[in-house]
């Protein structure tokens, strides 16, 4: 009878430590999704996307842009990284 009573027990603290790991994992995912969440506000606010490896900054006004976009011109030994024709002629035109 003891024995059985301590393994309702030892089944009971199992079960307690499953349900308190599963309310861990999907308490950081939420945290995860809210963090991405404040991202994602934070580049409507700004107006202009956060930095990422693959971003450059336009040197006329100062948006991020993918590199894949970005136009690019060479003058000497600077490169210079716009967002737009539009600000390229800006830029050069000063
Ligand atoms: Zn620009």
């Amino acid at each position: 009878m003891n024995f059985i009573l301590r393994f309702v027990i030892i089944l009971f603290i199992f079960a307690f430590i499953v349900y308190v790991f599963k309310m861990l994992a999907r308490l950081s995912f939420r945290l995860r999704g809210t963090i991405s969440d404040v991202q994602k506000l934070r580049e409507q606010v700004t107006g202009r996307p956060v930095a990422s490896a693959d971003m450059e900054r336009c040197s006329a006004c100062g948006a991020f842009i993918s590199s894949r976009d970005a136009v690019s011109i060479s003058s000497r030994n600077t490169v210079r990284i716009f967002c737009s024709a539009e600000c390229m002629r800006a830029h050069v035109a000063k």
